[in-house]
């Protein structure tokens, strides 16, 4: 799964007012993140196996630290205890912790049998979409669809970045997801790690457009047409 993490993110946003969109990128994309960390310090394992999922030729040896539930759950707690401690309210930190344990059922819902429910020795699990390309596509497509509009209707571009940024952004997560499965596979398990760290950019480029953004109005909301791009009539708030 990869757009359908950046979905969850952006459907958030509205319910999420007082952080940056760039932080519930990073909280839903977060084991994503630790990843290929994870990886280049021998911590976990991935192999190139052409053809095991229709949609990823990726064989998820080893990822126990990153991808099984219970250090989700651990992650996800973690992700809360820190926007608690840095003045986030409850219900925003729940959500960003929930964010984090969103990631774990879209994978789920996606990898083969591969995900472990805890380190060492347990049963791994998988729904397998990605053994089809179509309904990997359709799956993940409808849900970033659906984030992407429900996005554009929480808020409004402040300024033309605001436009800019996030139309920017959505458009090199579709180049970095949907060439996928037509691709060659990647040269190296190696390779695979360094280009994956490049993941680190999506909060930050999604901070960007989101301080470009402001929160549409509950009176607004009805009377501006959803899913309208024009810019903002209204004065730009210092930010
Ligand atoms: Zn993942």
């Amino acid at each position: 799964m990869f757009v359908g993490h950046a979905a969850v993110a952006l459907a958030a946003r509205k319910k999420a007012r007082s952080v940056s969109l760039g932080w519930l990128v990073a909280a839903a994309f977060g084991l994503d993140l630790l990843w290929p960390v994870f990886l280049l310090v021998g911590l976990e394992r991935v192999s190139i196996v052409p053809g095991i999922t229709a949609a990823s030729p990726l064989r998820f040896d080893y990822y126990p630290w990153s991808h099984s539930l219970l250090m989700t759950l651990a992650w996800s707690l973690v992700a809360y205890g820190l926007a608690r401690w840095r003045g986030v309210s409850r219900g925003t930190s729940g959500l960003l912790g929930a964010l984090v344990l969103s990631h774990w059922v879209l994978d789920v819902i996606v990898h083969r049998p591969d995900l472990p429910l805890w380190p060492g020795a347990s049963p791994l699990v998988g729904l397998g979409l990605w053994n089809s390309v179509a309904w990997s596509l359709i799956v993940e497509g409808v849900l970033f669809a659906a984030g992407i509009f429900l996005y554009v209707r929480a808020t409004r571009p402040a300024d033309r970045t605001g436009v800019f940024a996030y139309w920017s952004w959505i458009l090199v997560m579709t180049a970095m997801w949907l060439p996928g499965p037509f691709s060659p596979p990647p040269p190296s398990a190696r390779a695979v790690a360094w280009v994956s760290l490049g993941m680190w950019l999506l909060p930050f480029w999604a901070a960007w457009a989101d301080r470009h953004r402001t929160p549409r109005e509950p009176a607004t909301a009805s009377s501006a047409p959803a899913g309208a791009e024009a810019l903002s009539p209204a004065p730009t708030p210092d930010r």
